[in-house]
């Protein structure tokens, strides 16, 4: 049975309007269009912070471009408002976290070790900083498993101490709304997840389609 997250993040919006509280809230980002619409619907709610802990990105130009992206993107939409945290890139970090899987199909426990590598780093953060509330912005994307997310989420959050918050961004239109709001900022789009792994599937896939 599926559970409704996008329901029980309106069910968390709900209280904190009802209580008259503004919590802080640590949002691990993946890169500038999945940020857009998540802190668009967050931003009401939340005294945001961006943390783009992505080890998984390569090269090293790729993840520099989605952070100059995201950047561009705060500073356009929420001026000095949103602070981001970009810790130091280390993509032996990723390759030593998914190492056996490199073979495993995207969307697979490659993918699911992924997650909780930024996850548990976001938490970690978000405990040392005193955050009532952590999440990531990748359940935006059609490709991202939410329920996986949110078990890997709430049990890291519970063993550090901080709350995950519920989520299931590519509801209620939130893709379609990132893709528009990708458009209006003109934000760059990449066509590939992030690792090297996930760039040569996407490059199967356009000799599949240019072939076909
Ligand atoms: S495809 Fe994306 S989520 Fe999966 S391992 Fe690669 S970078 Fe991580």
């Amino acid at each position: 049975m599926s559970i409704d997250l996008s329901g029980k993040c309106e069910a968390v919006f709900a209280a904190l309007s009802d209580e008259g509280v503004r919590p802080r809230l640590l949002l691990h980002s993946c890169c500038a269009p999945c940020s857009s619409y998540v802190t668009e619907y967050l931003d009401p709610y939340f005294d945001l912070t961006l943390f783009f802990f992505n080890p998984n990105i390569s090269p090293e130009e790729e993840f520099l471009k989605r952070y100059s992206e995201l950047i561009r993107f705060v500073d356009e939409r929420f001026g000095g408002k949103i602070a981001v945290i970009c810790p130091p890139w280390d993509p032996e970090e990723y390759l030593s976290a998914v190492s056996g899987l490199e073979d495993i199909p995207e969307g697979g426990e490659r993918c699911f070790r992924c997650y909780s590598l930024r996850l548990e780093a976001t938490a970690r953060a978000a405990a040392e900083g005193g955050f009532d509330y952590y999440c990531t912005t990748l359940s935006l994307s059609p490709y991202k498993n939410a329920e996986v997310l949110y078990e890997i989420g709430s049990h890291i959050g519970e063993k550090l101490g901080v709350r995950y918050l519920p989520s299931d961004f590519k509801k209620k239109d939130g893709y379609k709304r990132s893709v528009e709001l990708s458009r209006e900022y003109g934000l760059y789009r990449q066509d590939f997840c992030g690792c090297t792994f996930s760039e040569a599937e996407a490059k199967i896939r356009r000799e599949r389609k240019t072939s076909g």
